[in-house]
């Protein structure tokens, strides 16, 4: 029995999975906005592995003070796996392949990392980043797509979806952890 790596587990360690309806479960309403990934909450620099072999064809920033204020600079890596699944790790501190590369399940493909960033979140906030910052929880966010992923920013940023509907080819990542 593998130690850590579970089959289908991005994470060396075991992390609470929000069911449907919790807090950083798929497609979580946050008024303004829906969760488009879930969130696997674990200390900020835990490893993180592929979930299936596949070749990395997007690294990219994600999260930026640039972009919102009271966000830190992590990025995303983009993984088209053998099965034609898109498979989109996100807000991780550091990413490890190069885009273009072929990847095998369980690699290390970066850390988790840490979005907010707490001396910049204030009353004018949405109410779910205010809530978040005490505990400033680092996660995982992942995303599964059928199809490749949107990120254009009119429509999608930090791993929401402001559109009012579901967009297609996008996934709920419970159904593969729990395989
Ligand atoms: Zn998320």
């Amino acid at each position: 029995m593998e130690t850590g790596n579970e089959k289908n587990w991005p994470l060396p360690v075991p992390v609470h999975i929000p069911a449907d309806g919790e807090r950083g479960c798929f497609w979580e309403d946050r008024k303004d906005r829906h969760h488009c990934g879930i969130d696997l909450y674990a200390k900020k620099g835990t490893p993180v592995f592929a979930i299936e072999e596949g070749e990395v064809v997007e690294i990219e920033i994600m999260t930026s003070p640039s972009m919102i204020k009271y966000w830190n600079e992590t990025y995303h890596l983009i993984v088209r796996g053998n099965s034609g699944t898109y498979y989109k790790y996100g807000e991780m501190a550091m990413t490890i392949p190069q885009k273009g590369t072929w990847i095998k399940k369980h690699d290390q493909i970066g850390e988790v990392g840490l979005v907010l960033n707490p001396a910049i979140i204030d009353s004018t906030s949405p109410r779910y980043i205010q809530a978040l910052k005490e505990k400033n929880p680092a996660m995982l966010h992942l995303e599964i797509w059928e199809e490749y992923p949107v990120t254009d920013h009119k429509l999608y940023l930090g791993g929401n979806w402001f559109g009012s509907k579901k967009p297609p080819g996008l996934l709920n990542p419970l159904h593969y952890l729990h395989k």
